[in-house]
């Protein structure tokens, strides 16, 4: 958490650049067999001399927070799998060593007839698309993946036949779908992205700060003794703490294998996004004109900003996430306590069966 808000610090492009490969990574983690962990997450990020990409391939033109709906297909031909469609904004897309793609085995199940694969560099079928120029974290890669009859090896599947299956018939049989794997994987991914948001908002706090001491405002007064300036900076230090010890206690609750059942981790990505873009603009607007020119570091940390309400799941769709999960969480509370007090009603009749014959004798 300490790495990546302080590699944001400096620059959220060049930092994504470097974190995009931890996506893919963490997709393999989730889904793969131990065997394909050892064999593709290191691949995904190369070593020192040969440095190497990863990129995680979820969105399409028409499904990104709607991820029931993508159209990508992989279809067994044989040994291989036969993957088509394209895929938008992908972070690395089209140039990393490693794609991990999620595609449709079954579209009718719907979220649970999808399946991760991995695609090797150099395999004929995978393209980029158009290269996107963004308003920020311009350093950071992100391109179409187009899939042309991309053929992969059957083993590709991130974790195997056998679990794909069970998956599929489970669906197809009507029965529940358990706790989702991927829902558990977001709540741990999440945290990071906020710790990366948190490094621009404090570069631009600590810009501003140290900018401010050398300004006067009205008859020469320094401005760091003005309070409608002080408000507002306290107001922004009081937000971005407020939002690290967010991230802190997901990160500690993912490290320590507490469940975050409650949306913790959606939490404090949620938090710190909106904080930063809103810490971003209020501090431009302390500033004044000078913040609207190119000349000003706050400008790039404005633009940077705005993608931590967007990607890895918007602002909106967090919210709903956290709501669901605290539902869930409040009415799985309710039923363990309304449990309780029953065992305790029932244990009371009990003993006051057995306790009446002696009161009477007495
Ligand atoms: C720079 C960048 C890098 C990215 N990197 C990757 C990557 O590496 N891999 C990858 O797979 N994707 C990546 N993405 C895609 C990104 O994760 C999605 O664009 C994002 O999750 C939004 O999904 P969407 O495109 O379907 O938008 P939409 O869901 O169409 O969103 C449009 C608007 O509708 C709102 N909305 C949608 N559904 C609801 C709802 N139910 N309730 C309330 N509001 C709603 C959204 O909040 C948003 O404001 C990247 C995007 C960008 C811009």
């Amino acid at each position: 958490m300490i790495t990546a808000e302080e590699l944001h610090w400096g620059c959220a492009g060049i930092a994504l650049a470097i974190q995009g490969s931890g996506l893919a990574a963490a997709g393999i983690a989730a889904s793969g067999t131990p065997e394909q962990i050892a064999e593709w997450v290191p691949q995904c990020f190369g070593s020192d001399d040969q440095i190497a990409l990863g990129a995680y391939a979820v969105t399409e033109p028409q499904a990104g927070s709607d991820v029931k709906s993508l159209k990508t297909t992989a279809k067994l031909d044989d040994e291989e799998w036969v993957l088509n469609g394209t895929k938008v904004f992908i972070t690395n897309g089209g140039i990393a060593d490693v794609h991990v793609v999620v595609a449709t085995v079954d579209p009718e199940l719907g979220h649970r007839g999808q399946a991760s694969f991995v695609v090797g560099k150099g395999t004929p079928g995978l393209r980029q698309g158009k290269k996107e120029s963004k308003i920020g974290i311009r350093a950071s890669h992100t391109a179409e993946v187009i899939l042309e009859d991309c053929r992969i090896p059957v083993g590709n599947l991130l974790g195997g036949m056998d679990k794909l299956n069970r998956k599929l018939e489970r669906a197809r049989s009507g029965q529940t779908a358990g706790s989702s794997n991927a829902l558990a994987t977001f709540e741990m991914t999440r945290p990071i992205v906020g710790a990366s948001a948190l490094g621009i908002a404090q570069a631009a706090y600590e810009w501003t700060l140290e900018y401010l001491a050398d300004q006067t405002v009205d008859g020469g007064k320094p401005a760091l003794e003005e309070q409608r300036i002080q408000q507002v900076l306290a107001d922004v230090a009081t937000e971005i703490d407020a939002s690290r010890l967010l991230v802190q206690r997901a990160a500690w609750m993912g490290r320590n294998g507490i469940p975050m059942t409650g949306g913790q981790g959606s939490m404090s990505k949620l938090k710190a996004g909106d904080v930063t873009m809103w810490a971003t603009t209020t501090l431009m607007e302390l500033i004044g004109p000078y913040a609207q020119t190119t000349d000003c570091p706050l400008e790039k940390w404005f633009r940077d900003a705005k993608i931590y309400q967007l990607f890895e799941g918007t602002a909106q769709v967090q919210r709903l996430v956290i709501s669901r999960m605290q539902a869930r969480t409040y009415q799985e509370r309710f039923a363990e306590a309304a449990e309780i007090a029953k065992r305790a009603v029932n244990r009371s009749a009990r003993s006051g069966a057995t306790s009446e014959p002696a009161a009477t004798a007495a």
